[in-house]
């Protein structure tokens, strides 16, 4: 499938060309969380304290690590990153821990990720701010205990049932997140054409918000190539025809639903009668992982109400019947 139109991050999104919000006023969406997250870091600039851990979730490109460099720029410290699948050993956590200054945000994502004995250091570091390092091998091996400097700890995660619980509870403020409405997802599609110094139509911002799979790393994506087609093919204008035109020609359908996503809806109704199928079973027959399945496709299909999870396994909704073109199966005779 087209990397354009799924929500992982990809190296075009690196920060200097995304459209990142810098301040927790100019962030859009997310009333909820963005309201707690005010309260928290003004209580805890005014006590002069380290903000409580914080962990984010909920699908990818939903802004995680955009309100975790918020956090750090509106709390006045530093912002570290490193991600649960880079950090092998025991030692590379300790050494980043270390080097933390009082206050700063360490931002971990795909934090369910992470390797067993990562995670166990993590737990005093999370708790009393120390360090329990082993020195030596076999029977000269002591451990030594470093004091840290009080930081912030912000996990993300996709998966929210990957955490372990003891490293879930050690988070004072866990926070999901939630697609974005249309509304909110045309705010930030004029904002970012504004920001690229490109002239657009109301309707043509709207379309691309509607088409952005509620995720503002697409509709980011989308404004770029359909920018693209604004000034190659049209005069540059973002109108809701170049929109609709170039979005058609790059697989992305009226309900912003992509090529990835309509093969599994069309799998589940012309191979298994609608379902209910198992996620292995889907996995093998699109040859996609379990993870892509579970963290990136089916999280916008049930919240469209396309798909239903039931124990038995995924089905097909009458919404998702309707959206393929195809007629539900009459139910069996009582
Ligand atoms: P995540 O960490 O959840 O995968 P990111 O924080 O990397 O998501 O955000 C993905 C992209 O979407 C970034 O380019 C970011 O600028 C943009 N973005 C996310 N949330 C918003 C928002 N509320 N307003 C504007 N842009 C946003």
């Amino acid at each position: 499938p087209d990397p354009t139109l799924r929500p992982e991050p990809l190296p075009e999104d690196e920060p200097g060309r995304a459209l990142r919000p810098q301040a927790l006023r100019e962030f859009v969406g997310q009333a909820e969380a963005r309201a707690n997250l005010a309260v928290f870091i003004e209580s805890a600039r005014r006590r002069g304290e380290a903000m409580d851990h914080t962990l984010f979730h909920g699908p990818p490109g939903l802004g995680k690590t955009t309100l975790a460099q918020i956090m750090a720029r509106e709390l006045g410290v530093s912002f570290k990153m490193t991600s649960g699948p880079v950090l092998a050993r025991a030692g590379d956590l300790a050494a980043i821990l270390t080097n933390l200054e009082a206050r700063d945000v360490l931002f971990i994502d795909e934090i369910h990720r992470m390797n067993p004995a990562v995670e166990e250091v993590l737990y005093p570091a999370m708790e009393d701010y120390e360090l329990d390092l082993m020195i030596g091998e076999g029977p000269a091996a002591r451990t030594v205990r470093i004091e840290l400097q009080p930081f912030t700890l912000v996990g993300a995660t996709t998966r929210l049932g990957l955490l372990t619980t003891p490293l879930r509870d050690r988070f004072g403020i866990p926070t999901r997140l939630h697609f974005y409405t249309i509304p909110e997802l045309d705010l930030i599609v004029q904002r970012g054409a504004r920001l690229m110094g490109m002239g657009a139509d109301p309707e043509g911002t709207l379309e691309i918000a509607r088409r952005a799979r509620g995720t503002p790393r697409i509709a980011g994506r989308l404004l770029r190539r359909v920018a693209d087609f604004a000034l190659v093919e049209g005069d540059g204008r973002l109108t809701r025809a170049i929109a609709d035109s170039a979005l058609t020609r790059l697989g992305v359908d009226d309900l912003g639903l992509d090529g990835a996503d309509r093969r599994y809806l069309t799998l589940i109704a012309e191979n298994y009668g609608g379902g209910p199928v198992g996620v292995e079973t889907l996995s093998a027959a699109l040859s996609e992982s379990r993870d892509a399945i579970e963290e990136v496709i089916e999280p916008y299909l049930l919240q469209q109400g396309l798909i239903a999870r039931t124990p038995r396994g995924r089905m097909l909704a009458s919404k998702g019947w309707r959206h393929l073109g195809l007629d539900a199966p009459a139910p069996p005779a009582q």
